[in-house]
C-alpha cells in the first residue's frame, strides 16, 4: 500500500465511543451533540458552536445564518476546496475571487479591500494547510465595509495566531471533520460565530427551519405537539454516533498537534535549502495546526514529479486548482488569469504526506522519493 497524503487515527477509545452510542438509546439528536458542541466551542474559545454534517454544511450553514441571499457578494480565495464559494452560491450569491499572499497561501487583504463593492457582504478567508488568515487585517476590510469576516477552518482546528485559538479570531468560523482532516467524526463539521443571533439562525438551518421555542411560535395556542417554520432549512445535523467519534478524538487534539509539528519540523529539516524547492512559511505569531505539508516546484516540473511520487508509492496530493478554473465557474464567465499569484501557486504545488499516525519510517520513504524526483 502507498502512503496516503492524509489519514486519520482511530485508536480503541474512539472505537468503544461510538459501540457505546450505538448500545444506547439516541443514535442522532441526543445528549452527545451537545457535550461535542461545548467541547468544541471550548477548544475555539467561543460562547457556542453547531455540530453540523460536514464542513460543507457548515459553510452553507454559515452563509444562511449570516443571511446572504441573491444580490450579495462574497470575497473569497480561489486557493481552496470548491465548497468554500459553492454554499454561498447555493444561497445566491456572487463570488468575487481575490488574490492571496505568495507565502502562505491564504487571501491577501490588499486583494480582498480592492474587491469590495457596495454588494459585499462576506470575506470568506482560508486557513490554507493550517496556517491562520490575517484575521487582523481582514477584518478590518471586512468590518470597514460592513461585511462579515468568515474563516474557513477546515484546515486548522486548533492552529493559534498570538495564542488566540482559530474559532476566536473571525466574525464566523466553521471546521470540517473529513477523515484527512486534523481530527475526524467520519464525516462532520462544526460552525462557531461571535453574534448569538447568527448561531441560533445557524441551529435552526441545520433542523429544516424548525422553530420550537413557544416564545418564538406565531401560533403558541396550536398544541403541545406543534412546530413551524419561518424560513427554510435543511437536515445538516450529525448523528450522536459521529459526535462520540468527534468527541474522543478531540480530547486527543493536542496531541495530534503535536505530531504533525514534529512532522513538519522534519520536513523543514531534511528538505531545506534544495534548490527549486519553497517549503511552508509560518508567520510570526502564528501556531499553526498543520493539515497539508504544501511544497512548491518548478512549475514545469510539476506534473512529472508529482506522477513520479505516485508511481513510487508517495501518495501526494495537489491543493488546490482555483476554484474558477473548474468549469462550472467557467461557464458562468470567470476567466483564467484573474489571480495570478494563486494561479501559479496553484502549478508549482504538491502536498505531501502529512498525518499524525505517519512514522518516521514512511516519512523518510517520502523524503528520498521527493530527493530523487527532484534529482538532487
Ligand atoms: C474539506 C474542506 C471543506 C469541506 O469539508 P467537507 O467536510 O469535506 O464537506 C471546505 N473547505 C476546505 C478548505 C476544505 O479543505
Amino acid at each position: 500500500m502507498g502512503i496516503p497524503y492524509g489519514r486519520q487515527s482511530i485508536d480503541d477509545d474512539d472505537i468503544a465511543a461510538v459501540v457505546d452510542v450505538l448500545h444506547g438509546d439516541w443514535l442522532t439528536i441526543g445528549p452527545r451533540v451537545a457535550e461535542f458542541e461545548s467541547e468544541i466551542a471550548r477548544v475555539a474559545g467561543s460562547s457556542g458552536a453547531v455540530a453540523v454534517s460536514s464542513g460543507t454544511a457548515a459553510l452553507h450553514c454559515a452563509y444562511a445564518g449570516i443571511g446572504i441571499g441573491p444580490g450579495d457578494e462574497v470575497i473569497t480565495t480561489p486557493l481552496t476546496f470548491v465548497a468554500t464559494a459553492a454554499t454561498a452560491m447555493a444561497q445566491g450569491a456572487r463570488i468575487v475571487f481575490a488574490d492571496i499572499t505568495p507565502d502562505t497561501g491564504t487571501l491577501d487583504p490588499a486583494a480582498a479591500a480592492a474587491a469590495l463593492t457596495p454588494r459585499t457582504r462576506v470575506i470568506a478567508g482560508v486557513d490554507y494547510a493550517g496556517h491562520p488568515i490575517d484575521a487582523r487585517a481582514l477584518g478590518d476590510v471586512a468590518h470597514g465595509a460592513g461585511a462579515v469576516l468568515l474563516e474557513d477552518a477546515a484546515h486548522s482546528i486548533g492552529s493559534t495566531f498570538e495564542g488566540i485559538p482559530v474559532g476566536s479570531l473571525a466574525d464566523v468560523t466553521t471546521f470540517s471533520f473529513f477523515p484527512t482532516k486534523n481530527m475526524t467524526s467520519g464525516e462532520g463539521g462544526a460552525v462557531v460565530a461571535k453574534d448569538a443571533a447568527v448561531l441560533d439562525r445557524i441551529r435552526t438551518f441545520r433542523s429544516q427551519g424548525m422553530v420550537r421555542d413557544p416564545a418564538l411560535l406565531r401560533y403558541p395556542d396550536e398544541g403541545p405537539w406543534h412546530q413551524e417554520v419561518h424560513s427554510i432549512g435543511l437536515n445538516y445535523r450529525l448523528p450522536d454516533v459521529l459526535c462520540a467519534l468527534g468527541q474522543s478524538q478531540l480530547a486527543r487534539l493536542d496531541r495530534f498537534k503535536a505530531k504533525r509539528a514534529a512532522i513538519h519540523a522534519r520536513y523543514n529539516r531534511e528538505l531545506g535549502g534544495i534548490d527549486g524547492l519553497t517549503l511552508p512559511t509560518t508567520r510570526a505569531g502564528v501556531d499553526p495546526m498543520w493539515h497539508l505539508y504544501p511544497i512548491r516546484v518548478p512549475a514545469p516540473e510539476r506534473k512529472r514529479i508529482f506522477t513520479e511520487l505516485r508511481a513510487a508509492g508517495v501518495l501526494v496530493q495537489v491543493n488546490y486548482l482555483p476554484v474558477y478554473w473548474h468549469p462550472v465557474f467557467e461557464d458562468l464567465g470567470y476567466r483564467r488569469g484573474m489571480c495570478p499569484v494563486a494561479e501559479t501557486y496553484y502549478q508549482e504545488e504538491i502536498s505531501l504526506p502529512m498525518y499524525a499516525d505517519l512514522s518516521e519510517h514512511d516519512q523518510d520513504r517520502v523524503i528520498e522519493e521527493l530527493q530523487r524526483a527532484l534529482r538532487v
